[in-house]
């Protein structure tokens, strides 16, 4: 796979750590991995024996669920395990470069500049779509990898699959597109990128339970690609990344009835994002409402401090992303319950906030 020698010569060069549960796996006596024999007196289940590097069920579930083959699939501590991962694995300190398309999730930047790459940033159109021929003209023989979030945070725009099909093409053999699907669950039935993996090695897509499956604090992420690029990316990845009740959990998340509640949470959530977005667009102090395939809004305000004050006084924080380019005045509202919503408009409301 020619994408892999684009990978830093180091890390292609490196002899991986081996943990004790690689080489030897389980067996009825183990005293392999200095453990403690016995469990902690305080938990149930046991926790005493390290996990499985990359359990085969929690793989296998996975692979089902995403409908690709388990050789495909890299589980990480949350998607943003796989972002540091994919640049520490391809980007050389001081030489390489990502490109994103800003404004857009910061953890890309941040992964980059902890490594010592450069970051290219390439402006969405006005309308918060991708710029496809800039991104592309944006990419030097230095960029390794292109990150693409879609539906984009903190915009919430979807990326049209024949877009990023294009941008997997032109990238061929140079640059790893990246595509973090994060919210795609709330895009209303939109194709994965996933799709384009047969035809493309050189894309990789991350997804994640931490949102439309509701278990953020298990952190659980994945990354899927091309066999040869999970196994490099693999080869970086610390000895033990899954605790125990993470997997139990993501397990029990990927079970029929619990995939069938989660349709229902997305369901509620797309009406709830559509009902807020119509409601807050006819505040007066809200100037735009921007379309949203996410489980959130981007709304931009006549003063969006004074919007935050007055929610924050109410007891409900948003994210405030004015700081972002493009976003001057722009407050970032995840869909909440149906109560929740309900009151974040009721203190949004300027006569209820004056009487
Ligand atoms: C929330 C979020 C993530 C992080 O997901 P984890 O799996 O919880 O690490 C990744 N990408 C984007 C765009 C996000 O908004």
């Amino acid at each position: 796979m020619k994408l892999l020698e684009r990978a830093r010569p180091e890390i292609l060069a490196l002899q991986p750590y081996s943990s004790a549960r690689m080489e030897s796996g389980v067996a009825a006596t183990m005293l392999n991995a200095n453990e403690s024999p016995w469990p902690a007196s305080c938990t149930a289940p046991a926790l005493n024996r390290y996990p499985d590097p990359q359990p085969a069920p929690l793989r296998a579930a996975l692979a089902g669920f995403y409908a690709v083959a388990p050789g495909n699939i890299l589980i990480g501590r949350g998607s943003d395990e796989a972002i540091d991962l994919l640049v520490r694995a391809f980007c050389r300190p001081g030489y390489d470069a990502i490109t994103i398309a800003s404004p857009t999730f910061g953890m890309y930047a941040v992964a980059a500049r902890v490594q010592g790459a450069d970051v290219t940033e390439v402006p969405l159109t006005p309308g918060f779509v991708l710029d496809a021929k800039a991104l592309l003209a944006a990419v030097t023989p230095d960029t390794k990898l292109v990150f693409v979030c879609s539906p984009n945070n903190p915009t919430g725009g979807l990326v049209p699959l024949p877009m990023l099909a294009h941008l997997a093409q032109a990238l061929r053999d140079r640059a790893v597109l990246v595509v973090d699907e994060a919210y795609i669950e709330f895009a209303d039935g939109a194709a994965s990128a996933m799709t384009l993996l047969d035809r493309h090695d050189n894309v990789a897509v991350l997804r994640t339970l931490s949102k439309a499956h509701a278990l953020a604090g298990a952190r659980v992420g994945v990354l899927i690609a091309a066999a040869p690029l999970v196994a490099l990316v693999r080869r970086i990845q610390a000895p033990y990344p899954l605790p125990m009740p993470s997997v139990d959990a993501a397990l029990s998340a990927l079970s029929v009835s619990a995939l069938a509640a989660t349709d229902q949470r997305v369901t509620a959530i797309c009406r709830e994002r559509e009902r807020m977005a119509r409601a807050l667009a006819g505040l007066a102090e809200v100037l735009a409402v921007f379309d949203s395939a996410a489980n959130f809004l981007c709304v931009r305000f006549v003063d969006a401090r004074k919007a935050w004050r007055r929610l924050a006084a109410s007891g409900i924080v948003v994210r405030d992303v004015s700081r972002y380019p493009q976003l001057a005045d722009c407050l970032r509202i995840t869909i909440g319950t149906p109560e929740e919503n309900a009151a974040l408009l009721g203190a949004l409301d300027a006569r209820k906030a004056a009487a």
